[in-house]
């Protein structure tokens, strides 16, 4: 089947102005990496030039990418480059905090490749890069959307131990799709026992994101909701896949704008999830500060 056609409300605006020059040159100075410019976000232009992501006091935003810009796994949606992994950058953590304080973010988002290379797949790195920023900004909030760490609870706990705001980890795709979606080594049942496991071990919030667009259908789409809310998933965003090249899968369906207002409602109204960001465009750090504030600390 070929790619849909891609719809009016779906253009992007091209990343510009003062503040997404500042923060690139902030992050290159720095060698440092974003899940925005990696992974082709959609959202780069607006987030970077305007805020559109942070709380109030800063002049965007940018999520963090830690631990380099190689994978060590090879999911069939994300432009992120796979294999020829590198050593870890001890300085990263550091860098990260000061990066952060520059380009003046309250609220800041950390992701990270897979390390599956890694003796601890890249946990401690992860944990000591949120403790590094608590300890140079005491107030600011930290989310953190991280990988499924092969299901190894002392790993996961590990990232609960060094306290962050929000815990992420998306579960990408209904449980149907996982595979051709993901790469083999992420799983359904893994990714829902690693939210578990944080909501079992810990007040943090937790937040889950998935894709809409590989071939669901709405009642996969409802019962991935519903799972993800039983293990005690908090938050949830719901966005379009966007193609990134001819290698990767083809996009099989574009939904309206109405149908994500009405997955939306389902997941705030009827399954009690404390907000969902729905939309084409949204991502998962799509406005993470602003809607985190208005609906969990107001
Ligand atoms: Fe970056 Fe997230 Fe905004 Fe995309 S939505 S540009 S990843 S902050
Ligand atoms: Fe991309 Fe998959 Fe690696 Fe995450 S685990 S960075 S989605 S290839």
């Amino acid at each position: 089947m070929s790619s849909a056609r891609k719809p009016d409300w779906l253009k992007m605006r091209p990343p510009s102005g003062r503040e997404f020059t500042d923060i690139r040159e902030t992050l290159r100075d720095r060698n440092l990496h974003t899940v925005c410019e990696e992974a082709n976000c959609p959202n780069l232009g607006e987030c970077w030039s305007g805020g559109a992501a942070t709380g109030a006091g800063s002049g965007g935003t940018a999520t963090f990418m830690l631990m380099g810009d190689r994978c060590s796994r090879g999911c069939n949606f994300c432009d992120v480059e796979t294999g020829g992994m590198e050593a870890l950058d001890p300085d990263e953590p550091k860098n990260v905090a000061e990066a952060v304080a520059e380009i003046g973010l309250d609220y800041v988002v950390l992701t990270s490749v897979d390390r599956d290379d890694l003796p601890d797949q890249g946990a401690g790195h992860f944990a000591k890069t949120i403790r590094e920023i608590k300890a140079q900004h005491p107030g600011i909030l930290v989310e953190v959307l991280i990988p499924d760490f092969q299901g190894e609870e002392r790993l996961v706990e590990k990232i609960v131990d060094a306290d962050p705001d929000v815990i992420a980890h998306n579960v990408e795709t209904v449980e149907r799709l996982q595979f051709p979606v993901r790469d083999r080594r992420a799983g359904y049942e893994q990714s829902l026992s690693v939210l578990e496991q944080v909501d079992r071990e810990s007040d943090i919030y937790t937040k889950t994101s998935i894709m809409l667009g590989h071939g669901e259908y709405d009642h996969e789409v409802y019962q991935t909701l519903a799972d993800c809310r039983d293990r005690g998933v908090d938050i949830v965003t719901l966005g379009q896949y966007l193609r990134p090249s001819r290698t990767h899968l083809e996009v099989e369906r574009y939904d309206h704008p109405d149908k994500y207002e009405t997955w939306r409602r389902v997941a705030e109204e009827e399954l009690g999830y404390l907000y969902c960001a729905s939309g084409p465009m949204v991502r998962s750090s799509y406005k993470a500060g602003e809607l985190f504030v208005d609906a969990v600390l107001r």
